[in-house]
């Protein structure tokens, strides 16, 4: 039979998961029904149409806009279980119960449509329980999707398929899972808390242990197993709040109830006295009383940890910095370290490394799998592998055969090789047949990561690079720190464009940062101002608007592709760019002006020119500049690239790229489809209402100062912003080009920057990340 194309979903249960999974299928697009119990007889439909309600006002958002929300359908399972007919795919989300669960797919299996893929999101109950009593087909139709929290922001999804799941078919859900909801699907086998939580739950374990044992204090634990270990800055105990304390005991029972009693985590499962009677006292962590920290309020917000051998808090302590390699990553010396800092370090790595050794092949194929579950659901920078081979696996061989612990067999087959390596350019990773093998991308996923082991770049200088990604195409990478842009970032682009004319077809702006670019360098930005160097700095405006828009008339197609924080200057780059292919999760913004700025390089005028051309707003200038008067002066940020169109930042034609290792491949298919017969944009032109449009943007503003919304500050800088985008002294008759457009940009901007409070508000900035209101 084959394989349903996935156009509609049910999700069964609207709880924490099913809602949040609900709402992914619609940021996708696609149109789901969402089905809960009948609570309320007067109100049917309650259960679902309140979590619905509910995720509408949560943050961080699990819609990505509102228009997605309206491709929920809300109903209940007496009434409607029979609308499961329409659908492709169900997911069950129901509590994890497998009375309940079972009783479920014997009802869905009377009305579905034979062919229409059913999956659990169980944490813990085997498939082939679920299953029991059920019919050929339905086992036929039967996976496992299990899907982490929140939904929309946790990359990972285990897929598990039974014996006699349809390959088709599952193939299907995970092709739907990845292309539509972005999910990087990992493979795992039908065992207890398949990958990433069976890993993630030892580890805890392993972690929370030795911190008692050792009689650690709560920072010294996190200081240890946070970072230098490529683990969350949390660390454990700040980790435990963030998720809850309420859930380890749920965690370790699941585990232990079905885990074979040899199994290594069922001599360290454990529940200590402190952490029992931190829960039945209501100190669950974050969402609770408190946790292993909280913040006392009644002391000035004064940040607490608590005491792990009384369980009283004390004032949070400077977490310990330390010594030398140690410090820096590497974690060798780390658990060498002398006393109790290389010992925890050592408890924790020890024996969780070697756990996650040990289960391959039981729970997972290969060891890419392990590691990429554990990347993906626990936000470890390295998989249990990487960290050995930054350890050495002999090393680590070594020290658990002196112990007199268990050295699973991989460790063995592995000898003095490393897990990884690079091959010809190629990455490669151990076999269990003791041969490397390609990690193979799956069909569309390019990744510059893989293309930069491959190869050297084009240019390159301390803030940027240029790639050659194939079929003539090339890549711009920002590589300074936070990608931050300025004066090398510009020149770059100026030696890229005679290149690209010159021998390639077409540019893609991208990188791999975790934020595409936050905006113009403001460290530089700051010291030139101590130094009151003017014509640094008004160089800076000017290099950076020139090379924007010699990006945008280059004659060859320029394509961007954000992901993550596009802000200030990074935003600005995608407004000239021919085309812009942005991942999902974008978040784009011109946020100039809560650092006391307006946008510099172009920005103003490329909104201005978006607004007038939107059909949605009334005839005339000031409509749209009104529009663009309110998304800047607000610094409005667009929390998904679905709300950067909305804001105009992006086109509708613009592309969206929901899984981020797609995103390179489908900029670059972008940019060649602009190729045959590209022409660069028509210059645009400005037609401002002047003098009296200005004055109805002050009086909005001084509106908002009377509300106490905007600070007597706020309305210095939206009055020049107002001055930028409402033409200056120009009058309403004249006709202003782009250039005159820059040239009122500068003026503001070179206005604003000598002010004290601007000063004062990117030294916050800077400082804190946080914008100051003065
Ligand atoms: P939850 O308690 O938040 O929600 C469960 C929902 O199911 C509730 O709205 C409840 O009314 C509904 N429900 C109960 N019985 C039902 C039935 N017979 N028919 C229809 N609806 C029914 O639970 P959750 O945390 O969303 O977990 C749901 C599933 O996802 C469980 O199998 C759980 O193990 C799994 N899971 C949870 C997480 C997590 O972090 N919470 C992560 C991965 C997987």
């Amino acid at each position: 039979m084959s394989a349903p194309r996935i156009k509609k979903v049910c999700v069964i249960g609207a709880g924490t998961m099913g809602a949040g999974i609900a709402a992914q299928v619609a940021n996708a697009g696609v149109p789901v029904l969402l089905l809960d119990i009948v609570r309320d007889p007067a109100d049917r439909n309650a259960v679902a149409a309140g979590a619905v309600a509910k995720m509408l006002k949560t943050d961080p958002a699990p819609f990505m806009s509102k228009a997605a929300a309206k491709l929920v359908e809300v109903g209940n399972i007496e009434d409607d279980l029979a609308k499961v007919a329409d659908c492709d795919w169900i997911v069950e989300a129901i509590i994890e119960r497998l009375d309940l669960k079972q009783d479920l797919y014997a009802k869905l299996e009377a009305v579905r449509r034979p062919g229409t893929a059913i999956s659990s999101n169980t944490s813990t109950i085997p498939l082939a329980k679920l299953t029991e009593g059920r019919s050929e087909a339905f086992r036929r139709d039967f996976l496992i999707t299990h899907f982490f929290n929140p939904p929309r922001y946790m990359r990972l999804l285990e897929v598990v398929a039974g014996p006699e799941s349809d390959p088709a078919l599952v193939a299907a859900v995970s092709d739907f899972a990845d292309r539509g909801l972005g999910k990087a699907v990992v493979r795992a086998k039908d065992t207890p808390g398949f990958i990433a939580n069976r890993v993630g739950t030892f580890w805890i374990q392993a972690a929370l242990n030795a911190a008692f044992d050792l009689e650690l204090t709560v920072e010294e634990a996190d200081a240890i197993a946070g970072r230098p270990m490529g683990v969350p800055k949390t660390g454990i105990f700040g980790l435990i709040d963030l998720v809850g304390i309420d859930l380890m005991p749920h965690l370790k029972q699941s585990l232990t109830s079905t885990l074979p009693a040899d199994d290594p985590y069922q001599a360290i499962a454990r529940t200590a006295p402190l952490i029992e009677k931190m829960i039945a006292d209501g100190y669950t962590g974050r969402k609770g009383k408190g946790g292993f920290y909280r913040i006392n309020r009644e002391a000035g917000k004064r940040k607490e940890a608590i005491d792990l051998a009384t369980g009283a808090y004390r004032p949070a302590a400077t977490p310990p910095s330390l010594p030398g390699a140690a410090g820096k990553g590497d974690l060798g010396a780390l658990i060498a370290l002398p006393g109790k800092f290389g010992a925890y370090a050592w408890a924790i790595l020890g024996p969780t490394l070697s756990y996650a050794a040990s289960l391959v092949p039981q729970a997972a194929d290969d060891i890419v799998a392990i590691d990429e579950a554990m990347k993906l659901g626990y936000n470890w920078k390295y998989g249990p592998f990487e960290l050995i081979d930054r350890i050495g696996a002999t090393k680590l061989v070594e020290r658990l055969a002196a112990e007199g612990q268990p050295v699973p067999e991989i460790l063995k087959l592995a000898g003095q090789r490393s897990f990884y390596r690079i091959e010809q350019g190629r990455r490669q990773y151990l076999g269990l047949d003791g041969d490397y093998h390609d990690v193979v991308r799956p069909e569309g996923v390019l990744l510059l990561e893989d293309i930069k082991a491959a190869s050297k770049p084009l240019l390159k200088n301390g803030s940027a690079a240029l790639w050659d990604i194939g079929d003539g195409v090339v890549a711009l990478e920002f590589t300074g720190k936070m990608n931050a842009l300025d004066g090398d970032v510009m020149k770059l682009i100026g030696e890229a464009i005679p290149l690209v004319q010159k021998s390639y077809k077409a540019l893609v702006v991208y990188n791999e940062g975790s934020n595409f670019s936050a905006g113009a360098n403001l460290g530089l930005a700051l010291f030139a101002l101590n130094i009151a160097a003017w014509g640094e700095i008004e160089k800076l405006v000017s290099g950076g608007q020139q090379a924007y828009k010699a990006l945008k008339y280059a004659p060859f197609p320029v394509v961007s592709a954000p992901a993550g924080m596009a802000l200030g200057g990074g935003c600005e780059i995608l407004l000239h760019s021919d085309a812009v292919q942005a991942h999902a999760e974008s978040y784009i913004g011109l946020v100039e002006c809560g650092v006391g700025l307006v946008p510099g390089w172009g920005g103003c005028g490329e909104m201005l020119d978006r607004w007038k051309k939107n059909p949605a707003l009334p005839k005339g200038p000031m409509p749209a500049v009104a529009k663009v008067f309110e998304i800047i002066s607000t610094a409005t940020v667009a929390k998904s690239a679905a709300e950067a169109k909305e804001l105009g930042f992006l086109r509708p034609a613009d592309g969206v790229t929901m899984n981020r290792d797609r995103l390179l491949a489908d900029a670059k298919a972008k940019a060649l489809a602009l190729v045959d017969g590209y022409a660069p944009p028509a210059p645009p032109e400005f037609r401002l209402p002047g003098a009296g449009g200005r004055t109805a943007l002050d009086l909005a503003v001084q509106g908002f100062q009377a509300r106490g919304l905007a600070t007597e500050y706020d309305g210095v800088v939206s009055g020049l912003l107002a001055e930028v985008l409402t033409g200056g002294d120009a009058d309403p008759v004249d006709v202003l080009s782009e250039q005159d457009m820059l040239a009122l940009e500068r003026k503001a901007f070179m206005t604003l920057v000598r002010e004290p409070r601007t000063q004062a508000r990117v030294e916050h900035m800077l400082e804190t990340g946080k914008p100051l209101r003065n």
